[in-house]
Parts: structure tokens; sequence; C-alpha cells
């Protein structure tokens, strides 16, 4: 005869085992199966938390580099470059990693929140196989494995732009902090230029916080600018308010804090030079660099004023 009871007590028991089973991989953090053209890193396994998943990866550092340096990348470059790039990225992220264990209270070694590097997931390479991107990205990656940049035996937060005007930025200005070798430089690339017309109404709506009453009571627009030591825009006055241009060019979305405004009937015309905060190497610099014949190591020992490149190999 069966045992009721025994076959409840079994059946209860094989409930409970197989809700372990699947709450085990949600307690110890989703584990990616390791790509083998990634492992033969030296600097191993890395954890990664995802703010937005809330999710907490295990990857080879060489994948995680791959995926940093192609949520900071886009469009073509020259080879030496994108060498630079690989060199400066691995550095940064070797100085960042456990910061944001103190930063974002994350328990990893890297996350991908704003106190941290913008990271593209796996999707982004494995997609798109023929990627010209990230094929030579990971080939220099290979390359240039175990070459770091130093400053003062410490590794360099080797940070990067895309493209700046006349001279790059200092971190104090963006981070507020100071490094010596993210002090502004000189920068020979074309500055990218974008225009943009802003509606007086679409001021209005955003801004309104800011200008709301004062316009009501008649006060102008009138825009003016103060511009920092590198010439880019502190803060934006309209109607005789100040407001921060680090929230201005969010909320419009201008790329840079290079810029000029312009009063035109119905709204503002901004002017922008150039793409991004401008701390660091500037890729589109870089560019220029390299295609007058200077290397990859000119270029970041140029941009990283006082750090050395070794290599740990
Ligand atoms: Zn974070």
């Amino acid at each position: 005869m069966i045992n009721l009871k025994k076959l409840r007590l079994t059946a209860l028991i094989i409930l409970l085992l197989s809700l372990l089973a699947l709450a085990l991989p949600m307690l110890a953090g989703r584990i990616y199966k390791k790509l083998d053209i990634f492992s033969d890193s030296k600097n191993s396994d890395i954890t990664l938390f995802l703010h937005e998943k809330g999710e907490k990866l295990e990857l080879s550092f060489n994948e995680y580099l791959l995926g940093v340096l192609l949520a900071q990348i886009d469009g073509d470059h020259h080879r030496e470059t994108l060498r630079a790039a690989v060199v400066a990225s691995r550095s940064a992220l070797l100085y960042m990693k456990g910061a944001c264990r103190q930063l974002c209270k994350a328990d990893a070694d890297y996350c991908n929140c704003e106190s941290s590097f913008r990271y593209m997931g796996r999707e982004a390479y494995e997609k798109d196989n023929g990627d010209s991107l990230s094929s030579k990205l990971f080939e220099l990656i290979r390359e240039s494995d175990g070459e770091i940049l130093l400053y003062r035996d410490s590794y360099a937060l080797a940070l990067m732009h895309r493209s700046s005007y006349i001279t790059t930025e200092s971190s104090y200005e963006v981070y507020k902090r100071s490094y010596p070798y993210l002090e502004p430089v000189i920068t020979a690339e074309n500055p990218e230029i974008k225009e943009f017309f802003i509606l007086e109404s679409e001021i209005l709506q955003k801004l309104g916080k800011y200008i709301g009453e004062r316009y009501g009571a008649g006060i102008p627009l009138s825009p003016s600018l103060k511009l920092g030591r590198t010439g880019r825009v502190d803060s934006v006055n309209l109607c005789m308010c100040d407001i921060p241009a680090s929230e201005f060019t969010e909320i419009f979305g201008i790329p840079s804090r290079s810029f000029e405004i312009k009063e035109a009937y119905g709204g503002l015309v901004v002017t922008s030079y150039g793409v991004g905060d401008g701390v660091g190497m500037s890729l589109m610099g870089a560019d220029k660099m390299c295609s007058d014949g200077f290397s990859y190591k000119d270029v970041l020992l140029y941009y990283f004023k006082g750090c050395k490149i070794i290599s740990e190999n």
C-alpha cells in the first residue's frame, strides 16, 4: 500500500528543492558562459552590476573592456587612435576597479551607472559578426595585452571624449576632482559644428522654474554666457537669471559645453562645437595627430601629460 504521508512529504521536498534550484542563480547573480576568445586576459574575471536590470554578470576583463569601448566610440577612426583608446580605457578601468562599491554601493567590481562607465553588452558585437569596429577593437585588445598608462606608478584614469574645440577640458570643471594628467591641452581637430533652434515656448516650458515669472513680468530673454577658463560655458543667462550650462545642455540635447547663443525671431539659435565633456583624450584630435604621422604612444603621452606607458606582461 502506498504511504500517502510519505508521498506528500517527498513531493514537498521535491518542490522545495526545485524552488531552491531556481532561486540560487538569482541569488548568485547571472553567470555568463565565458567566451573563449576573451579568456587570455591576464586581468581575468570581473563582476559587473547592471543597474537597470538589477543583474550581476561575471565576465572576463577583456570582454568588459570591449563593451566599454563600444559604448564610447562611434564612427571611423584611425587604427592608432583605436589602439590609444584601448590602452587608455584599460588603464581607466583598472583605476576604477571596485570604486562603485563606495560610489553607488553596487556589490560588484564595476557597474554601469553615472559614477562608472557606460557598457554595451554582448549583443552589440555578437549580432554583428562582420562589424569592423568590434573586430578591429578586439584585435587591438589582443595586440596590446598588458599595455597600460601609469601616473606615478598607479593606473591612470585615462578618460576620453569624441571632439573638442581648441582645448580639452580640466577634469575639475566636470567632475570636481583634479588629476595632473586631466588638464587642458590644445587639440587640433576640426570641431564638429552643430546648430540648434530652440523655440521660445520650449524654453519657457523647460526652464519655467528659472525664468517663468521674470518672463511673465516682461523681462526679455536677452541671452548671454559666462565662460570658464577653457572657453566652455559655465552658465547661460536668460531673463537676467543664471542657468548652469550642464543643465542647459542636457535639457536641450546640446552635445558639448562649447557653444554660442543668439537671439532669433521666435527663439534662440545655439551653435555648438565638439561632442562630449572634453575631458582627457579627444578621439578626433587623436585622428588628426595619427594622420600627421604620430603613433598611439605619442597621442597618449600628449593628452595625458606626465603619464608613462608600460607593459605589464
Ligand atoms: Zn553604479
